[in-house]
């Protein structure tokens, strides 16, 4: 490091240690938090596009920091990933929303899946299907009633994702490939990897009544996945016309505010009652 003036090489290293320090508080914090119960689910539910029930629902983490309130998990994640705390965090939204859908279940919901979103350090632990098998037997989920969300980007490596992916689907868990088309998209995966389910990234869905190649876009999604036989859902669906055009397109789910926010577990308990009328 060339230092020109001695202001200077403090100024930087001062700059280098307080973003060093704030990275570390988090990652202390972020431990912290684990142990004292601060982390919490939301679950946004999913809906069929021509029966209108609930046929799923995705598990979002919370942060209920004691001071700061509620952070979105934008905010810690990326940290959580980079630390590696992400691992035993992500244990727990597995085993949370578990425990969650178990939990409904035995209130007498219909049962559906719960969805949980992994991360590309979780992918590459070596025992994920032994600590998934653990979890589901341990709460007595069916593994059908949970699924896996990744991102096209864990899927660059195929050998490797292929083999985890069907040690999961073995287990009976569905795959769904989240944010579909914002990756590094190959049909080589779509055609080798046991995927049930294409997710179709907000992103695609938000201008599809006023931009016409997002219509194209999304209406070549949805007759691709079904030519491969993969369900396929929209993800932030806000609007009535929104839900008017994946209709009309045979796509199969939605999800996104037109249909419901994410919920936390009672809200969602006294949903599944009002469509079950009690
Ligand atoms: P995602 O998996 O794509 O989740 C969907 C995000 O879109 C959620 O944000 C949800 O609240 C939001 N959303 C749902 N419907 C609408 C809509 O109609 N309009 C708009 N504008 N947004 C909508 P959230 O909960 O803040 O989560 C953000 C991201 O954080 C997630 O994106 C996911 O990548 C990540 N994430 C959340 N929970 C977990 C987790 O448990 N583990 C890991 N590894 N990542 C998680
Ligand atoms: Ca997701
Ligand atoms: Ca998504
Ligand atoms: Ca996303």
């Amino acid at each position: 490091v060339k230092v020109t003036g001695k202001n200077h090489y403090l100024l930087h290293s001062s700059d280098m240690d307080h973003v060093a320090l704030k990275k570390l508080t988090l990652q202390h914090e972020m431990r912290r938090a684990l142990s004292n119960k601060e982390f919490m689910l939301y679950y946004q539910p999913q809906y069929d596009l021509a029966s209108g029930q609930i046929v799923g629902m995705e598990a979002l983490i919370r942060w209920l920091h004691p001071e700061r309130g509620l952070i979105p998990p934008a905010e810690f994640i990326p940290a959580a990933e980079e630390s590696g705390i992400i691992v035993p965090l992500g244990n727990w939204v597995i085993e949370e929303a578990c425990r969650q859908n178990k939990a409904w279940q035995d209130e007498g919901m219909p049962s559906i899946p719960v969805s949980v979103n992994l991360s590309f350090r979780q992918f590459s632990e070596r025992n994920l299907t032994d600590k998934v098998a653990d979890i589901l037997e341990k709460i007595g989920l069916d593994a059908r009633y949970l699924e896996i969300e990744i991102t096209e980007s864990m899927t660059m490596d195929v050998e490797r994702a292929s083999h985890c992916l069907k040690e999961l689907t073995c287990l009976g868990v569905n795959i769904s490939i989240d944010d579909f088309g914002t990756g590094y998209s190959s049909f080589h995966y779509l055609k080798n990897l046991p995927i049930a389910r294409l997710k179709i990234d907000r992103s695609f869905v938000r201008d599809i009544q006023q931009d016409p190649n997002d219509a194209a876009i999304v209406a070549a999604i949805i007759a691709m996945a079904h030519n491969l036989q993969l369900q396929v859902i929209a993800e932030g669906v806000e609007t009535e016309d929104q839900v008017h055009f994946l209709r009309s397109h045979r796509c199969d789910e939605m999800q996104g505010y037109f249909g419901s926010p994410p919920l936390p577990g009672s809200g969602v308990l006294q949903l599944l009652r009002e469509k079950l009328n009690r």
